[in-house]
């Protein structure tokens, strides 16, 4: 048997790497440059590969594919392996066939990085002998091939989720459905939204669904697909037919055990993040973590770099970096969180962002507003009539400087950008590192 692996990254070598474990004959080949980590990684392994090209004579001949999923199912070569009819799965699909681990699995559109890993964070308290797996962590194939263990968390993009089939999640998690990647659906909201119910295929009924009651969307599709899992329902208020909900100042749930968590006792904070603890809670408890692991867990998990991530109080400012934030959604629920006269950082490469939703909270919370873009033109349009003060920027260390006079005592900085960063920073991680830097300076 011969597996071809399209894309040389994370997923990539570890696929490449357990599938020559198995016994299979194993070519690997990347369109871009293999970095040099992966490059020896294939080596150390005697694994043939290419880069810069995919010569189709290696490739057409294998009897599976298996592809990264950051390669577009337009590409011409995965349309030429269609074409023939050769199966592509994801590097999750195959290492699952070779692990009896249980698997908890973490979806949505918003917060799968957050809450897959309060709940790593969760099982390793609880001294569970876990790996870390999917879009963070390595790869569960290189983690199945080099000693495997009992349980997984797994964050998975609906792009990873577009080849699986025969893996069940044994605990499912979707948080929540809003339009995203619709590029890579034909623009057909519903192709996106069948991708993401994906992560119920499979389940049976000793098997649990976790989630977000009010989505658009997964209600609907629920009734459409009548799954057999054990659904588990979180809301924002208490309802009947809800397994987890906010009850005054506390997180309740009522199944698969009773627990209540005063919101204070869990370190991230913020509406959406309270969404995503209760799903851990529940995901949690199905692991079969003991309550006080499970308040233990949300007390001292402190949440993800560039996720709403407080760095620093100078001059009485507190300085916030959410750089995550490249949607308009991500902004209006860090928004939301915030609890002090905020100046608010936007701007960036737009993504045909509508503004409007903000406005509402913009005026009343923020203090100021400052546009940090190479074009901040769409940003003048849609702020500038607010009547707050505003400072038009084009680089990060204008921008804190213009935050920095704009801010009172008390006050926060919030970098909530609603954009990708590509326009004036390498990536959102390089925005973020230099807005920390700078606020550590001061
Ligand atoms: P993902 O891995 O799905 O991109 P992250 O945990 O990295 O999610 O969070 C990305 C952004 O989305 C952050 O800016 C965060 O503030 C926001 N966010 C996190 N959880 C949620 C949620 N449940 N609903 C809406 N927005 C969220």
């Amino acid at each position: 048997m011969r597996i071809a692996i399209l894309g040389a990254a994370e997923s990539g070598v570890g696929a490449a790497i357990l599938a020559q474990k198995k016994g299979f004959e194993v070519f690997v080949s990347d369109m871009g440059t293999i970095k040099p980590r992966y490059r020896d990684m294939l080596d150390a392994h005697h694994i043939p590969w290419e880069e810069g090209k995919h010569t189709e004579s290696f490739i057409l001949n294998a009897d599976e594919v298996i592809k990264s999923p950051g390669i577009p199912d337009k590409a011409p070569m995965i349309q030429k392996i269609l074409h023939q009819g050769t199966p592509i799965i994801s590097e999750i699909e195959f290492a699952g066939r070779y692990t009896n681990a249980r698997k908890i699995c973490i979806t949505g559109s918003n917060g799968k990085t957050t809450t897959t890993s309060l709940i790593y964070h969760i099982m390793k308290k609880s001294g569970a002998d876990v790996g870390l797996a999917g879009n963070i962590g390595h790869s569960m194939a290189l983690q199945v091939a080099e000693g495997d263990h009992e349980w997984y968390v797994i964050e998975l993009s609906s792009f990873q989720l577009d080849n699986m089939y025969e893996f069940k999640a044994d605990i499912a998690v979707l948080l929540n459905i809003t339009p995203d990647h619709l590029d890579r659906y034909n623009f057909e909201m519903q192709n996106y939204v069948n991708s993401k119910m994906r992560i119920l295929q499979n389940q049976g009924a000793e098997d649990a669904f976790i989630y977000w009651d009010k989505d658009e969307y997964i209600p609907t599709e629920l009734q459409k697909r009548a799954p057999e899992s054990k659904l588990l329902a979180f809301g924002d208020e208490k309802t009947s037919s809800l397994a987890a909900f906010l009850e005054g100042e506390s997180l309740v749930t009522v199944e698969p055990q009773k627990i209540s968590v005063p919101v204070k006792d869990v370190c991230i904070t913020g509406r959406h993040n309270m969404r995503n603890a209760m799903a851990a809670i529940l995901a949690s408890q199905c692991a079969g973590v003991e309550e006080n692991v499970i308040r233990e867990g949300l007390r001292t998990f402190t949440g993800v770099e560039h996720r709403l991530e407080k760095v620093c109080t100078k001059n009485g400012v507190e300085y916030i970096n959410d750089s995550k934030a490249t949607n308009v959604d991500a902004c209006y629920y860090a928004l939301d969180a915030m609890t002090k006269p905020t100046v608010l950082i936007v701007g960036g490469l737009d993504k045909g962002n509508d503004y409007s939703v903000l406005f509402p909270l913009i005026r009343q919370k923020c203090r100021a507003i400052v546009y940090l873009g190479a074009d901040n033109a769409k940003l003048h349009a849609n702020f500038d009539s607010l009547g707050l003060p505003i400072a038009d920027t084009h680089g990060m260390k204008d921008c804190m400087a213009a935050c920095k006079e704009l801010a009172q005592a008390g006050d926060v900085i919030l970098l909530s950008p609603c954009c990708a960063s590509f326009d004036l920073f390498k990536n959102m991680e390089d925005r973020g590192e230099q807005f920390k830097e700078i606020a550590r300076s001061f």
